[in-house]
């Protein structure tokens, strides 16, 4: 069996636990586990990082004692970082709305926070992503006050960078209200701001949302493809 950790300092971790919960891979046995202490992440073979704010998370792991056994674990382990998690595992976070919050890295990009614009501008877009189960229903990709990734750098080092979905282009210029702008010119397809999810060796990241829906098939994914490779 597999225990699979979810930070659970702040934001959504109960809705990723309802889901690793229901989760039923063949053979397999998944303990969830909820993450307060060092002692918790030792026992944990994977971690979720969930959305909530990434300053707050931050905030709390520091003082909890986490902060450097969760930048180890990171750099061993399995984790998937969704939204506010999705900052806290980027290695470099650009713009007005940086926060100043410690970072985990281990993903090569950089991101802003809140780049989609505000709390009331957050939205809802149908995802095709690439490598999940039944890969033919869209994933609803469900985006709260999301950071957006400006830039996938290439570290010869690490693992390559596996894009894994991209928001569809007609909806960067509508929703890039905030500082998401310059889309006018060149293609979509090529820029990076519009990738959504994407993963990097053992580590996985989504902008938006999975926790927040019923479907299972991102859990699904990490647990087979980072946790268990293949
Ligand atoms: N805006 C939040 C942050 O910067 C992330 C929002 C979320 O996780 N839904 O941390």
């Amino acid at each position: 069996g597999v225990t699979i950790g979810v930070l659970a300092l702040q934001g959504a971790f109960a809705e990723h636990i309802n889901i690793l919960t229901r989760l039923k891979i063949s053979h397999l046995a998944i303990t969830p586990l909820l993450v307060k202490t060092p002692d918790d992440l030792q026992r944990c073979d994977a971690l979720i990082i969930p959305g909530g704010e990434s300053t707050t998370i931050a905030l709390l792991a520091k003082l909890a004692g986490l902060l450097e056994p969760l930048k180890g674990f990171v750099k061993e382990k399995p984790v998937w970082g969704t939204c506010a998690g999705a900052i806290l595992l980027s290695e470099d976070v650009q713009g007005a709305k940086k926060g100043g919050q410690d970072l985990l890295g281990g993903i090569n990009v950089s991101l802003e926070r809140n780049g989609w614009g505000s709390q009331v501008e957050s939205f809802e877009a149908p995802l095709a992503v690439h490598g999940l189960r039944d890969p033919d229903t869209p994933f609803n990709g469900v985006f709260i006050r999301a950071p957006v990734i400006l830039e996938l750098k290439t570290d010869p080092s690490r693992p390559p960078i596996d894009i894994l979905a991209r928001i569809s282009p007609p909806l960067l210029p509508a929703v890039g209200s905030g500082s998401v702008s310059g889309s006018e010119n060149g293609d979509l397809l090529d820029d990076d701001r519009t990738v959504v999810a994407l993963r990097q060796g053992r580590l996985l990241i989504t902008t938006f949302h999975p926790e927040l829906t019923r479907d299972d098939r991102f859990h699904d994914f990490f647990v087979r493809n980072c946790v268990y490779g293949g």
